[in-house]
């Protein structure tokens, strides 16, 4: 029988709204009122469907990319082709080597793995050499609070009684993570993403601050990210231990960080850095060398389910980052709820679950 190929790419983008019951947080300058993602159909000659997920905050070119620069590549190529993502992402270089392009490549390799499990009947995770455990622990990865301490007392409070059991905040302060420590108390593993907070001459300072909260680890203090050596001074000078990953431009800079000794938790994003082929790549890599992969996901369609059989399969046991809020509509919520802080990792063939069409009627853009 000859392998199945790809017949049609369609790319969906889809705002789904969310409440973090506070004011709306900024999100590249502007306020943020919806999760904002791109989802990546892939149909074979045999009507079989995946789906995949491309970074979605900027949908519009995303979704150009994939029609105009994608699909007509990937059109008729066949499905096992393990190296059809990574052969596209060379032909287009001259394009972009990040950003929307990459991004875009993220969703069609995403869905792929999906269709490859579909096809050979086992979870992705089977692919992958098999999962190592049957359940993940999730963290709450607060939204931003802007360094209101009330609220953030709050919304820790919330996550704990929920049944969360390890906390992330997005906040740039001390006196944030010393609240967050003070509500949480001292046994709850707390880390701070700071976005990019300060450039290098600020950074060590404003690193050992946040000394007394004990954190897992501090995520990008620096501006720009990808000046490792900085990172690596802020890392050795305060003794915090650093999170980096999630705006890496390209695979290879994870080998970077590691030659710049700067980096404790790695954070790759399936939907940012080519999907889930480089994902685990850099992912086994990262953790035979001695540090711990801790994926960026904090969306919540393929690549979130992509991401999960990563967590389910990879060496090292390591939390699933869950954006703590309410969704107008959870796409995986029906097959992968998380309950007290945990959720199973689907075991259906493939990424585990379709997205249901009633999250297009609703909230397509
Ligand atoms: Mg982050």
């Amino acid at each position: 029988m000859p392998a199945p190929t790809i017949a049609s790419i369609d790319a969906i983008a889809l705002r789904i709204p969310f409440d973090h019951w506070a004011p709306a947080p900024l999100f590249a300058g502007r306020p943020r009122t919806t999760l904002d993602t791109v989802l990546v159909r892939v149909v074979t000659d045999g009507g079989v469907v995946g789906w995949g997920e491309a970074y979605g905050s900027f949908w519009s070119a995303v979704v150009a990319a994939i029609d105009e620069w994608v699909a007509p590549l990937a059109v008729g190529r066949r499905v096992d082709d393990v190296d059809l993502p990574g052969q596209i992402e060379r032909t287009l270089h001259n394009l972009g080597r990040a950003g929307a392009t990459v991004h875009a490549i993220s969703g069609l390799d995403i869905a792929l793995w999906d269709l490859r499990g579909k096809l050979a009947g086992v979870p992705v995770s089977t692919l992958l050499g098999g999962r190592r455990r049957d359940r993940v622990e999730a963290y709450a990865s607060l939204l931003q609070y802007n360094g209101d301490l009330a609220q953030i007392r709050r919304i820790v409070d919330r996550a704990l009684g929920e049944g969360f059991s390890q906390i992330k905040l997005h906040e740039r302060t001390a006196a944030a993570a010393a609240a967050a420590r003070a509500a949480a108390g001292p046994d709850v593993p707390l880390m701070v993403d700071t976005n990019c907070a300060w450039l290098p001459a600020q950074a060590v300072e404003a690193v050992a601050a946040f000394g007394p909260s004990n954190l897992l680890w501090i995520e990008e203090p620096i501006w720009p990210p990808e000046d490792f050596c900085a990172l690596a001074t802020v890392r050795a000078a305060t003794g915090i231990a650093t999170a980096i990953g999630e705006n890496a431009g390209n695979a290879l800079d994870f080998a970077k960080m590691r030659a710049a000794n700067c980096v404790d938790y790695v954070q790759p994003s399936a939907i940012k850095i080519g999907g889930l082929t480089p994902l685990w790549r850099i992912c086994t890599e990262a953790e035979a060398a001695g540090t711990t992969c801790v994926p960026h996901s904090p969306f919540f369609g393929p690549g979130y389910l992509a991401t999960i059989q990563v967590l389910a399969a990879k060496d090292r046991e390591s939390a699933l980052e869950r954006f703590y809020c309410d969704l107008a509509y959870d796409p995986c919520g029906a097959f992968a709820p998380i309950e007290c802080g945990y959720l199973q990792v689907p075991d259906r063939p493939g990424l585990g679950g379709d997205p249901d069409p009633d999250l297009f009627a609703r909230f397509r853009v």
